[in-house]
């Protein structure tokens, strides 16, 4: 392996056999950190650069260990509404209290891990890459919020001679995206709304870089393939308007090999509970598997 100065990411989590995020099975490295809030966002807990933990509270014995444990006084049972009372303010981040918890109420979001570590955890999957065409995927939260990490993985995994793909939001400076272009094949980018005002009160940004960064990726000299990604929240980003200014700004980029709808779930909203925080789309129920056919056959007629 080339030698890659002790460089370490933050990574949420390591997901193996994916077949959702790329060609053949995926190992997928889930990283740390993204630059947007999406308020239809399923992954809370990797928007916050750093490790963070989670409180379940339905899984707590109340027996206070992690109070016990715990050297900030962070945290304390309130007898009262039942279950831990965390002091985000004063904690440490030392994760004494998730080691101690007997039941899993308390989890960590977060760990430091090397290029050297994040490369042998991909290997250890080469045999299924053999067998399926699969691959590396990096995702995140947003892998370009951590560049050169995600830059150095993708270079050994493909000095290794593994597929290797990235899903990003491209809202990062273009001498990130640049560092990543020359060991990708695919790029997956996710092309959320086309009007700038709707996006920055959507996610808290304008698109104005995003679209920009991928029309220079795809005049870049790199053979890579470009997919885009349209999360599909009901009434927001699947109007017949969104979807057509969507496809009229792709027919320009000359990478691209498909546009794929992600339809919208639910499945995060515990997960903001565990981090004592507040969900945003309650009243929003994700589309039926007739209204998803329905999106992608229009979505299919606008490419045609
Ligand atoms: S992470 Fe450390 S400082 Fe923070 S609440 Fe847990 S034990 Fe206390
Ligand atoms: S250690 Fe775990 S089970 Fe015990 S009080 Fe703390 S969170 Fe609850």
């Amino acid at each position: 392996m080339t030698k890659t100065r002790q460089l370490n990411g933050t990574v949420l989590r390591i997901e193996r056999s994916s077949i959702h995020d790329g060609q053949g099975l995926r190992t997928v490295l889930f990283l740390k950190g993204c630059p947007l809030r999406c308020i239809w966002c399923s992954t809370p807990e990797s928007q916050n650069p750093v490790p963070e933990k989670g409180y379940a509270k339905e899984r707590c014995r109340e027996c206070g260990l992690c109070v016990e444990a715990c050297p900030a006084g962070a945290l304390s049972l309130d007898g009262e509404s039942g279950g831990l009372q965390i002091n985000r303010e004063k904690c440490r981040g030392c994760f004494a209290c998730v080691d101690k918890c007997p039941s899993g109420a308390l989890k960590r979001y977060g760990y430091s891990m090397s290029v050297e570590q994040a490369v042998a955890e991909v290997s250890r999957d080469e045999i299924f890459f053999f067998h399926s065409g699969g691959g590396v995927t990096i995702s995140g939260g947003e892998p370009l919020s951590q560049a050169r990490f995600t830059a150095a993985v993708l270079r050994e995994c493909k000095r290794l001679g593994i597929h290797t793909a990235i899903e990003t939001c491209l809202f990062a400076p273009w001498e990130d995206v640049k560092m990543a272009l020359p060991w990708l094949d695919v790029l997956y980018a996710d092309i959320k709304v086309m009007d700038g005002a709707l996006h920055k009160k959507l996610t808290g940004a304008d698109n104005t870089l995003i679209l920009e960064n991928l029309r220079r990726a795809d005049a870049s000299p790199y053979n890579i393939e470009i997919i885009a990604r349209v999360p599909m929240i009901p009434g927001i980003t699947d109007t017949g308007e969104n979807l057509s200014e969507t496809v009229r700004f792709l027919r320009q980029v000359k990478k691209l090999k498909d546009i794929e709808l992600l339809p919208y779930h639910r499945l995060g909203t515990d997960t903001y509970k565990h981090l004592g925080r507040e969900y945003s789309l309650k009243g929003l129920f994700p589309p039926t598997q007739e209204r998803i056919a329905e999106r992608r056959r229009f979505l299919a007629k606008l490419m045609e």
